[in-house]
Formats: structure tokens, C-alpha cells, sequence
């Protein structure tokens, strides 16, 4: 198998995997039992937090876990214009950002908030300038993704935040970092956001665990109300075999991130000459952003078949993001490329795990394809 999706999501890492099976066979306490199995796995539960806190740059005291990225995501949106439901209703965004922002966000609207959307340039990229000039008087919330999940680029989140604090403006800044966090060195304190989402299976953990970074501990507004759990911010009991493989995996992923960076760096490089090569037709999606993702095209060839007949051959990729389940995605929508180069984007993205054999399958695949597959006339 070439599995060449790992921006869908990771394989879980087998220590983390060990991590949630132990819990779930010998340390299964409930965290807010007063007796000793539940002591002791309150204690590991704050050691739990304390790691993927170290992983990410943050005091303990400053991360919620949640059940996913999308959880984190709405919650930071929510507690954001209910905080700021006196002072105005607008909202700035960019037109590249994930569901898990944008669904919420068109919820919002549907209710009376305006929503500003920045569109990205011809080559995928949103400017400092254009966001921090769609900045009002009346805006409550600003929500900028570090990482692009569909071209992989780097948004300038931190110019961003300390231009819009510098300008005294009260509105929350809000980044999704699901596509960062552990592939690209940061710190929420060194962006200048308020909040931040992060979310598990895209680091080797399993699915169904993620977090939300509040900055300074600052009180978010309840997302859950019952049992007092998560600083009675968000009732209900804690997964504690799955926040201790998201434990394991960061601390895993945070010890190896820089020769994990290099590492898929040189397969990225190797990847761009092996696949031109192999498919001297194929155009690479500007912007180069962080190292894991790669987008390409082969215009003229429909990227769903594509990834279908890709997948008959064992090597695993995706057109545009897993949550657009084959629809259009609205990132290439908002590029300015030609149809035929947009209906043909395929993602690649790597981990750590993957080997220049899985790179050499998945170009004789596309050059398999390009010899075989039907084109499309446009
Ligand atoms: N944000 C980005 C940028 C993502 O890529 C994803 C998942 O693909 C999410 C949010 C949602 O994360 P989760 O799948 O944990 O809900």
C-alpha cells in the first residue's frame, strides 16, 4: 500500500496506540472518581494535558481537549460572537478555509452576522494587508488558518494578530492550526491569537481527540454544561485513552519535528522531479507552503476517477479535501486557475513513514493513467 493522504489523516503511531490500549485495559479510571483508580488517572490526565501543552507551545492551564479539530474550531466561533454580541456582528474570514470555520461561519450569517471573506491571489495566497483592512470598528472575530489543508500554504497569521492587536481593535483572533501543529515550527504566543485548534488524527493519533489553545487561560464560554469536567467549560467524561495516544503522539511528533520536517522536504523535492518526469504534462499548484502537502494537476484528466483508478493500484491520494467527499472544493473555486487545471487537482501529502518507493508507484500510477484514462475535452 502507498498511502499518500496523511492530510486526510495519519496512521495511528503504534506507541499511541499502546498508550489508549493500556489505559482501556488497566488505567481506566474515571478522572473524577475521588477514590484511587480515579485520582490516579486525574494525575495522568494532567500529565496528559502538560505534554500535548509542551508539544504545542503552551501552558496546561491554556488547552481544552475536544473531540476533533471541527469540535475546536466551532467552539472558538461560538464563544467568540457571543463574547462580542454587544459590540458588533461582523466577522472577517478567508475564502480558503476549512468547513469546520466556514459551515459555522455561514450558520452565523444565516442569523445576522456579516462575514467578510478574503479570496486568495492567483497563487493561493492571502495578504496581511487584506485582512487587516477588512478589519471594522464593529468586528468581533477574526479567523485565519495557519496552514492550508488542500495547497498546504502558510497564511501570515502572526503578522496578521499583532497588526490587528497594534491597531487596538477588541476582536478575537481565531486560527485553525489543525494542518500545522507538529509540521511547521510555531507557537500559539508567537502567532498572537486567542484561540487555536488542533486535532489529533493528523499527527498519529486516533480519531475522535483534539484541543482548543485559549490564550492565557482567558474564560471561554461553556461549550457543554453537565458534570464540571475540563474546568467546567466542557462537561462530559474525559476519552482518557484517547487524549493519552494524543499525548504519546505529540510527544512523539514534537521530540522528531525537525528531522521529520527535512525528511518530508527531501521526499517532497524528490516527488516534484520524479512525478514530472514520469508525467512531463503535470503542473504543480503554486504557493509552496509547508513540505507535507503537494498539489498537482494533470489538466484535462478528471482528479475523482483519477483517485480511483490510483486506488485500484493500492497508492492513496485525494482531489481536494476528504470532507468535500468528490465535490468541488471551494479552494481551487477561489483560485484563479484554468477549469481544466482545476478539475484535475490532486493532493499529496506525506508523513514521515512514507519512502521514495511510494513515490515511484505513485508516478508510474499517474503515468498509467495519462497513457489510459479517458480526457476530458475542454
Ligand atoms: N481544519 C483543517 C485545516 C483540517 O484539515 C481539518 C481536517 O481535515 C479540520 C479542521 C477538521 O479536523 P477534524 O477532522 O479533527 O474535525
Amino acid at each position: 500500500m502507498h498511502y499518500l493522504d496523511n492530510a486526510a489523516t495519519t496512521p495511528v503511531r503504534p506507541e499511541a496506540a499502546e498508550a489508549a490500549g493500556r489505559v482501556m485495559r488497566e488505567e481506566w479510571g474515571n478522572p473524577s472518581s475521588t477514590h484511587r483508580l480515579g485520582r490516579e488517572s486525574a494525575l495522568r490526565l494532567d500529565a496528559w494535558r502538560k505534554t500535548v501543552a509542551d508539544a504545542l507551545g503552551c501552558r496546561p492551564s491554556e488547552l481544552y481537549f475536544t473531540s476533533c479539530g471541527t469540535e475546536s474550531d466551532n467552539w472558538a466561533i461560538r464563544n467568540a460572537v457571543d463574547a462580542g454580541r454587544h459590540h458588533g456582528r461582523h466577522i472577517v474570514t478567508t475564502a480558503i478555509e476549512h468547513p469546520a470555520v466556514l459551515e459555522p461561519l455561514r450558520m452565523l450569517e444565516q442569523r445576522g452576522w456579516e462575514v467578510t471573506r478574503i479570496a486568495p491571489d492567483r497563487d493561493g495566497r492571502i495578504t496581511a494587508d487584506a485582512v487587516v483592512s477588512a478589519v471594522r470598528e464593529d468586528t468581533v472575530l477574526v479567523c485565519v488558518m495557519l496552514v492550508n489543508n488542500e495547497l498546504g500554504t502558510v497564511l501570515p497569521v502572526a503578522d496578521i494578530a499583532h497588526r490587528i492587536r497594534d491597531s487596538g481593535s477588541q476582536a478575537m483572533i481565531h486560527c485553525d492550526a489543525v494542518q500545522a501543529f507538529l509540521k511547521m515550527p510555531f507557537t500559539p504566543a508567537e502567532l498572537g491569537v486567542d484561540t487555536l485548534a488542533v486535532s489529533g488524527h493528523k499527527i498519529g493519533a486516533p480519531k475522535g481527540i483534539g484541543a482548543l489553545y485559549c490564550r492565557g487561560g482567558a474564560r471561554l464560554l461553556p461549550l457543554l454544561y453537565g458534570g464540571g469536567q475540563e474546568r467546567s467549560l466542557r462537561s462530559g467524561t474525559e476519552p482518557t485513552s484517547q487524549i493519552a495516544a494524543f499525548a504519546k503522539a505529540a510527544e512523539l511528533g514534537a521530540a522528531e519535528r525537525e528531522k521529520n520536517i527535512l525528511k518530508v522536504s527531501q521526499l517532497r523535492a524528490y516527488a516534484k522531479q520524479k512525478l514530472k518526469e514520469a508525467v512531463p504534462d503535470l503542473v504543480f499548484l503554486p504557493g509552496e507552503g509547508v513540505p507535507h502537502i503537494l498539489a498537482v494537476s494533470l489538466p484535462g484528466f478528471m482528479a475523482e476517477p483519477m483517485v480511483r483508478f490510483l486506488g485500484d493500484r493500492d497508492i492513496f491520494v485525494s482531489s481536494g479535501s476528504a470532507c468535500h467527499r468528490g465535490s468541488p472544493s471551494h479552494v481551487f473555486a477561489a483560485l484563479q486557475i484554468p477549469k481544466d487545471v482545476r478539475d484535475g487537482v490532486l493532493r499529496i501529502s506525506f508523513s514521515p513513514a512514507n519512502t521514495q518507493e511510494d513515490v515511484d508507484a505513485l508516478a508510474d500510477g499517474l503515468a498509467e493513467a495519462s497513457r489510459n484514462m479517458f480526457r476530458t475535452m475542454s
